[in-house]
């Protein structure tokens, strides 16, 4: 590890947008903890990034495993005594295409259980390594799914889930605002991913540009927003 490099740790990144934020901040230079749920699918990943000349680390992580977490969080502690940089986009959908008066309410809690306890519980487990160093960022990947203000009635799991995740990044911006940890979330667009299809209108790159760009943001950089296009968008 080099002197002043920033350690970054980003889950569900063996995939999509994920694994493209791993790329685009390793080639910023900093050191990028990869994890997946799935150690061999993350390790394929680290390879395949490896082959593009950028080196990362592998770790796994399953957000709804405390175990895992645990371990994680142990990990970082002893390999490198710092967490500056936590991107929260592991994410599923489940409830594509089903209404909200139809849905089934074990998908309502799978989806809370990845897309908001998830982050909520890396939040927990790992603002007390950022505080140590006086140094934060945390971006929560959400969707323009979760916004009240263009609330509609399909995929409600995952709507729900989303503007769960906007509120959690609310609060914890607003009690890490005494330190210097800076908490945003943002919305990637429509992305052509497993999850977004091959109809969606953005490419990963375009679709990680902006968690990028809050992960590395400065001092004097917002928290507690929401942002798309590296813009304020309505919750
Ligand atoms: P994706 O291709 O389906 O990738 C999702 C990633 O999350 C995969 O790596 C998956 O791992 C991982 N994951 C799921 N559950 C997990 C768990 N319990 N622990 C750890 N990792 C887990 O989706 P994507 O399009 O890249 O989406 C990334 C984020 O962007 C999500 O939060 C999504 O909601 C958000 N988003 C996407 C779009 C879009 O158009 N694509 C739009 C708005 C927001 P496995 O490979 O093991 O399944």
């Amino acid at each position: 590890m080099e002197r002043n490099q920033k350690v970054a740790m980003v889950t569900g990144a063996n995939r999509g947008i994920g694994l493209e934020i791993v790329r685009q901040l390793a080639r910023e230079g900093v050191l990028v903890v990869l994890t997946s749920r799935d150690e061999a699918k993350g390790q394929a990943a680290r390879k395949r990034l490896g082959a593009e000349g950028l080196d990362v680390v592998y770790h796994q992580l399953d957000v709804t495993d405390l175990a895992s977490v645990q371990r994680l969080r142990e990990s970082l502690e002893v390999e490198y005594g710092r967490l500056d940089i936590l991107v929260n986009n592991a994410g599923i959908l489940l409830d594509n295409g089903i209404q909200v008066l139809d849905v089934d309410l074990d998908m309502v809690r799978e989806t809370v259980e990845t897309n908001v306890c998830g982050p909520l519980l890396l939040c927990q487990a790992l603002t007390p390594l950022m505080e140590k160093n006086g140094y934060g960022r945390i971006v929560n990947v959400s969707s323009g799914m979760g916004q009240l203000s263009d609330m509609g009635s399909g995929n409600p799991a995952y709507r729900l889930s989303k503007t769960a995740l906007n509120a959690v990044t609310v609060m914890v911006a607003a009690q890490a605002r005494e330190g210097d940890i800076l908490a945003n979330c943002m919305c990637p667009g429509w992305v052509r991913t497993d999850m977004g299809g091959s109809a969606a209108s953005r490419s990963v790159e375009q679709g990680a540009d902006t968690a990028v760009w809050l992960a590395t943001l400065p001092d004097d950089g917002p928290t507690g927003g929401f942002f798309r296009d590296r813009k304020p968008i309505p919750w």
